[in-house]
């Protein structure tokens, strides 16, 4: 009686195998189909100056419109995408995107910038960042108003990629490290980068107020930032504890669901109306010490 149990263990673990790369599979190619269809859409969070409250910019965050109805968030799809050589597929549809949006939202706010993110294909290649020059020319948004953001991956990966971003630097473009202290870090390292922004990673802010030992790394970036002149935002601020927290320490910006969340790019620029014609109202980020 034990060979034909062993027989459909494994029959069971084999479908339960197919299955899954079946699904896989048939989700490569409906990504494929997504991009051809255009049910990438881009979400806007914005970036506010922890000392005003003012919005200074948005990062765009790309989302699927899966034909089912369900949102599906890029954590889940960016990784598939990379594996099967899509992901500049996807940035290049971001960025233009990103650009067809800026007309508009300049008109609500001249100085606003928009940061990308860049997968570390991306840097490899450098077709995504040659996009981005070709169908940035002539649409009156200045380089300086187009962050990237690349991993502590991305710029470890090859040399090829530090390039392409002190290239895209000298260009006039502001690049910055993403997730910040969830990797390989050290002060010798980031030192050697082509950097003006550190965007401290949530899990760090998430620490804030409590006395655990990761606490204090928090502290420790900070320094470190400071030290390198590099300019600062904190990720996922959820609290005005931590945003208090954080402009007394002297970072500057900030994004986080205690301002706002992603959201379309209408949303997003009655969002930057509404405050402007609010005359600002500050106390969200200023109450407190
Ligand atoms: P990220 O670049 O670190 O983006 C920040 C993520 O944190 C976003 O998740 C954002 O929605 C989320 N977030 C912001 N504030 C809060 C908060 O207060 N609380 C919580 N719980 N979450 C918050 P999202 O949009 O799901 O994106 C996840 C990651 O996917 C991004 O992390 C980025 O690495 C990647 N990604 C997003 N868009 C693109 C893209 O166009 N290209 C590439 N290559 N990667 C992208
Ligand atoms: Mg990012
Ligand atoms: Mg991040
Ligand atoms: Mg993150």
């Amino acid at each position: 009686a034990l060979l034909p149990l062993s027989l459909l263990a494994w029959a069971l673990a084999l479908a339960a195998i197919a299955t899954w790369l079946g699904r896989r599979l048939s989700q490569v190619g409906e990504l494929r189909t997504a991009l051809v269809r255009g049910d990438l859409a881009v979400h806007y969070q914005p970036i506010v100056e922890l000392h005003t409250g003012r919005c200074r910019g948005a990062e765009a965050l790309v989302r699927w419109r899966h034909p089912s109805g369900r949102w599906i968030a890029p954590d889940e799809f960016i990784p598939l995408a990379e594996r099967h050589g899509m992901a500049g597929r996807i940035t290049r549809h971001v960025l233009r995107t990103v650009l067809a949006d800026m007309g508009a939202m300049l008109r609500a706010d001249a100085q606003l910038h928009i940061a990308l993110n860049l997968s570390p294909q991306d840097m490899r290649d450098g077709v995504a960042l040659d996009t981005l020059s070709a169908t940035l020319a002539g649409t009156g948004v200045a380089c300086r108003q187009i962050w990237l953001e690349a991993t502590e991956r991305g710029f470890m990966d090859v040399d090829a990629a530090r390039l392409a971003m002190a290239r895209a630097r000298q260009r006039g473009h502001v690049v910055a490290i993403d997730d910040f202290g969830t990797g390989y870090s050290s002060l010798s390292y980031l030192q050697a980068l082509p950097l003006d922004v550190l965007k401290i990673d949530k899990s760090f802010v998430d620490k804030i107020g409590t006395d655990s030992a990761s606490s204090t790394v928090i502290n420790h970036i900070i320094e470190m930032a400071r030290s390198l002149r590099l300019m600062m935002v904190a990720e996922g601020i959820e609290t005005q504890e931590q945003a208090d927290w954080l402009r007394r320490h002297e970072v500057v910006l900030g994004q986080g669901w205690l301002f706002a969340r992603a959201m379309p790019a209408q949303d997003f620029i009655a969002f930057l109306r509404e405050r402007e014609y609010a005359g600002l109202q500050p106390e969200a980020a200023l109450s407190g010490g």
